[in-house]
């Protein structure tokens, strides 16, 4: 898998750094000169080009992974429709939100299992449980 990396470190100015010296005199360039700005293609073509490379890092590193087997189980493949930004989502996804289970971990619930007595997590409440 081929990725970019880019180190972004601080280097003492008017130090003869070669490589600095050439971005000051970009700069300078910039500055005085002004900086020509084209975009030959649209905004919104240059927007899904770069979801597109999104999601394709995005796959390669979820198919790579051996964590979220989880999340996994519900999107196979990574997707922009996916809502990341909607707490119920992550709650149901994590397993980390107001069920029984998950309170009975930090003792806030004396038992784990729902009223009908079986383990209250939240494929439980939402596939199975009969008393809701
Ligand atoms: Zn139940």
């Amino acid at each position: 898998m081929y990725r970019n990396f880019y180190n972004i470190f601080w280097v003492k100015a008017h130090n003869n750094n070669f490589f600095n010296d050439i971005a000051d005199h970009f700069a300078k360039v910039a500055t005085t000169n002004g900086v020509e700005v084209g975009v030959p293609a649209p905004r919104s073509y240059v927007m899904k080009i770069l979801q597109n490379k999104l999601i394709e890092d995005w796959e390669s590193l979820f198919s790579n992974s051996d964590t979220g087997l989880r999340v996994k189980s519900f999107f196979p493949k990574p997707s922009l429709d996916i809502n990341p930004y909607s707490s119920y989502v992550t709650q149901f996804l994590t397993n980390h939100g107001p069920f029984v289970s998950y309170l009975h971990r930090f003792k806030l619930k004396a038992t784990p299992n729902c009223l009908c007595a079986s383990v209250g997590d939240a494929d439980h409440y939402v596939f199975a449980c009969p008393s809701d």
